[in-house]
């Protein structure tokens, strides 16, 4: 087996599934030691996300609330206007943020919502901060257009294994996201994508999730890995639990895979016991959202975060080293730390 930490774009299937397969303990040492080889395993990134229009989305994604086919309780919103974007991302730059990303609800924004983004990314540019959008699939102009503006990242999720996708979304391929991520790349941008799982995919299937993020022409710079947030009203609803040391084995594989990225806790931490995040962070997670909203889902208190990180005696990833591999959304030290960056 060559050197794990060495960065492949060439990994097979197979290599992904015989790495889920170590034994526990072997996997967590071998993604413990990667991680050491490119990052201080101490520090975690800590980021937050505005939600700058939510819910009233046209796509079918199984496991989405804001999806407007669903009856979930999530009221649409219109986009948020660029005055109160500014006025979010200057509190987030006063609490000691360095990056603020804006989501929308779109499948895709409409050539007509680009200036009007572009005009948000340009003014929070303005305060000094770093700039990420999630806004669904662009075109290469739409890109273009938004990297223009400042965009210096853009999340863009592949969601699940290619052989699984349409089991979870039927409005859109898997190649969409592929090309998407394309024109972000193109237009010089960096990318931040992952996943969910615990959506009733197979062990092969997350492999084939994994595979497909650190086969990408260049692997994303962050690396989101959901797990499942079951909302009633959402097809997925009831999907049976993910054991929770197969996620762990799905951190740790992501770390081998894809030493140089930051691989991020996101959906799904506040049903995570302060234990299982632990291991999380023991196999090489090293970044995490906080806040009590992630987008329309709970998410652990910035209190108990804090508290977390005293007893396993982690600290927040400072901007320089964050930089080395970039995550995509706002980065806030001082709501974790009770200090400025
Ligand atoms: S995940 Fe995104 S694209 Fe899918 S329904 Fe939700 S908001 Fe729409």
């Amino acid at each position: 087996m060559p050197a794990v930490s060495q960065v492949r774009n060439d990994w097979s299937r197979d290599e992904v599934l015989a790495l889920f397969a170590l034994p526990f303990t072997e996997l967590l040492h071998r993604a413990a030691t990667v991680h050491r080889e490119h990052f201080d395993p101490t520090e975690v990134q800590v980021s937050t996300l505005l939600s700058v229009k939510t819910g009233g989305c046209p796509e079918d994604c199984g496991y989405c609330p804001q999806a407007a086919r669903y009856h979930t309780g999530v009221e649409a919103t219109k986009l948020m206007s660029t005055e109160d974007v500014v006025a979010k991302a200057k509190q987030a730059r006063d609490a000691g943020a360095s990056r603020f990303c804006m989501g929308a609800a779109w499948r895709s924004p409409k050539d007509r919502d680009i200036p009007k983004v572009a005009a948000m990314i340009r003014e929070v540019k303005a305060l000094g901060l770093e700039t990420c959008a999630t806004l669904g699939m662009l075109t290469d102009t739409q890109a273009h257009a938004l990297r223009d503006a400042g965009l210096d990242y853009y999340n863009h999720n592949i969601d699940t294994a290619p052989d699984f996708y349409g089991e979870v979304i039927h409005t859109r391929e898997f190649q969409d996201r592929l090309d998407t991520l394309a024109h972000v790349r193109d237009a010089g941008m960096k990318t931040c994508c992952g996943g969910i799982v615990g959506m009733g995919e197979s062990r092969e299937q997350r492999a084939g999730l994994l595979h497909a993020l650190a086969t990408l022409p260049a692997h994303p710079d962050s690396v989101p890995i959901n797990r499942l947030v079951q909302v009633a009203g959402t097809p997925l609803s009831g999907t049976a639990l993910l054991d929770p040391f197969e996620f762990v084995r799905t951190i740790a594989v992501a770390r081998l895979l894809m030493p140089r990225s930051m691989v991020r806790l996101s959906a799904g931490r506040e049903t995570m016991s302060d234990e299982l995040q632990a291991l999380c962070f023991a196999a090489g997670a090293n970044s995490i959202f906080h806040g009590e909203k992630l987008l329309t889902t709970g998410n652990p208190d910035t209190e108990h975060d804090q508290r977390l990180f005293e007893r396993l005696g982690l600290r927040p990833m400072h901007v320089a080293s964050a930089d080395v591999a970039s995550d995509c959304s706002t980065t806030v030290h001082a709501a974790i730390t009770g200090e400025a960056a």
